[in-house]
């Protein structure tokens, strides 16, 4: 029977009520076939696959809720964040609600309340999944006592044993924090910690201009708030295409936040009232807030891998092979703990591949084309080669764009800013790359990416052009593109 643990103790055994002398008492032990560590999406995907094959499986995670770092801390309020940002920024621009009011100001707390309320659907939505697979939870923290024992102990001090012939590890990943910045102050934030930020800062620095470090520029410049973006790098998320990445440069500044480039800091001090980063290159920037966006580390030092004999990289990430296999035989880990992409959507379809390596149904594939989703406001999703890429490669492709603000859909939703961008062989038509930034890039995406999955032949150009889409919808894009690139084609 599913049960999550914990909540079958009788009252007085509860967290708050277990007697001191308990902790560290070993309450139980249980078998299973399959324990997978963590319930973030690549615990969910592993748990799920291996209970559908007949495993009996229990999961644990550290946090006394299931859904894990994706659904508390990461992708589900970030987004929750955005979308509220974006109804805001609607509301204040559209002219159609200037009937109804003036635009108004609203605060970092308001918002985040709207995301709470996300989280807590997800969270019921995720644990009712378990329920009806019958999966056993355990909210506790986890670590190898040997090969087939994990050691459960829960936030009272009891510990749990769960003996099993496979495990997973899920565990996921946290911000990276360097030994020289003090996030003990109050006004230094990484991505984790930001979700309790209690008022609104008039002016934040972000340090790290990768995915999480744009995506809350956009957040707090859409809040009105001054962001300074500091990026190590000479280019905004230079693993994008140069004309998707230019276009965020452009938009991100054009909602107030300055992005300086080749920057590294030199030391960050707390003051007061507010941060000053002192900069490398002798620059000082001072703000309300500095909230830290360079890097994560994977939760894998609490897991006790030395008792397996398990190593970790310098980000305390775990080696698998194509099969998620670790160097222990037994030893299955998937998602943001193995390192790239980590992503939310490659955990998931990773942690299913895993628990399909081990019960062999046929579900393992190695995860390996993922696309990119970026929330930036604009929104900007991409599949395949970009440019840079092909020109490199010397491949013979062609350009077909359609922007956004001649499209119907586009205009009636007052959303004109984007554009898509397919590259195509200029002799195969077949698809090579799909670059897309603005309303709906994120889904749009998907589109190109089912036909560039087709084999031989079916990956082709004509398909946009020779198959009727809804009108007027977003999609529209790639009929406008695919005509726009073959009329590219002598
Ligand atoms: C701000 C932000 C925005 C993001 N946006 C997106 C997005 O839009 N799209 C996307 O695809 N991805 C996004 N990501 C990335 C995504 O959140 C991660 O890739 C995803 O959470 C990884 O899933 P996971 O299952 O590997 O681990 P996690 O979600 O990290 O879950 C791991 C779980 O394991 C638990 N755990 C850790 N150690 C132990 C232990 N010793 N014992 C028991 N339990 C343990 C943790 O408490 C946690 O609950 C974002 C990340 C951040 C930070």
């Amino acid at each position: 029977m599913s049960s999550v643990r914990h909540l079958l103790l009788p009252n007085s055994l509860t967290a708050a009520g277990l007697p001191a002398a308990w902790s560290g008492v070993n309450m139980a032990v249980y078998n299973y076939d399959v324990v997978v560590l963590g319930s973030g999406p690549a615990g969910e995907g592993a748990a799920m696959n291996a209970v559908k094959a007949g495993r009996k499986v229990a999961v644990v995670d550290s946090r006394p809720h299931v859904g894990g770092n994706s659904t508390h801390l990461g992708t589900i309020p970030s987004k929750a964040l955005r979308h509220s940002v974006r109804q805001i920024m609607q509301y204040n621009t559209n002219p159609l609600f200037r009937q109804i009011g003036e635009p108004r100001w609203f605060s970092f707390p308001d918002v985040l309340k709207s995301a709470e309320s996300v989280i807590a659907k997800q969270v019921t939505s995720r644990t009712g999944y378990y329920a009806r697979n019958r999966i056993d939870i355990f909210f506790g923290t986890a670590s190898f006592a040997d090969e087939q024992t994990v050691e459960v102990v829960s936030a009272n001090g009891m510990v749990e044993t769960l003996v099993a012939n496979q495990f997973i590890i899920a565990t996921g990943s946290r911000p990276y924090r360097p030994a020289d910045v003090d996030f003990s102050h109050p006004r230094v934030y990484d991505s984790d910690t930001i979700l309790t930020l209690s008022h609104t800062p008039r002016r934040l620095i972000i340090y790290g201009a990768g995915v999480i470090g744009s995506e809350y520029a956009s957040i707090f410049s859409g809040l009105g708030v001054l962001v300074d973006l500091i990026d190590n790098r000479d280019q905004l998320l230079s693993f994008l295409d140069d004309e998707i990445s230019d276009a965020l440069s452009y938009h991100l500044r054009n909602n107030n936040v300055l992005i300086r480039h080749n920057e590294e800091y030199e030391r960050v001090e707390g003051v007061d009232n507010g941060v000053i980063l002192h900069l490398k290159s002798g620059k000082k920037i001072k703000a309300d807030a500095f909230l830290w966006c360079n890097g994560r580390t994977g939760n894998t030092d609490k897991l006790s891998l030395e008792n397996i004999g398990l190593k970790v990289n310098s980000r305390g990430q775990i080696k698998v092979d194509e099969h998620y296999r670790t160097e222990v035989g037994n030893i299955y880990a998937a998602g943001d703990v193995i390192g790239w992409p980590s992503l939310a959507s490659a955990a998931y379809d990773q942690g299913r591949s895993a628990a399909g390596s081990i019960v062999e149904n046929d579900s393992w594939r190695f995860v390996d084309d993922v696309p990119t989703g970026i929330y930036t406001i604009p929104e900007i999703s991409s599949i395949g080669k970009n440019e840079r890429e092909l020109t490199e490669a010397k491949v013979p492709y062609e350009v077909g764009k359609a922007f956004f603000k001649g499209m119907a859909r586009a205009q009636i939703s007052a959303e004109p800013v984007g554009m898509l961008k397919i590259l195509f062989h200029r002799e195969t038509l077949a698809v090579l790359g799909v670059h897309c930034f603005g309303y709906q890039a994120s889904e749009i995406v998907h589109i190109g990416q089912a036909i560039m999955n087709q084999p031989g032949e079916a990956n082709t150009l004509k398909y946009f052009i020779n198959t009727t889409f809804n009108y007027p919808t977003m999609a529209e894009a790639y009929r406008v593109a695919a005509f726009d690139g073959l009329n590219r084609l002598f």
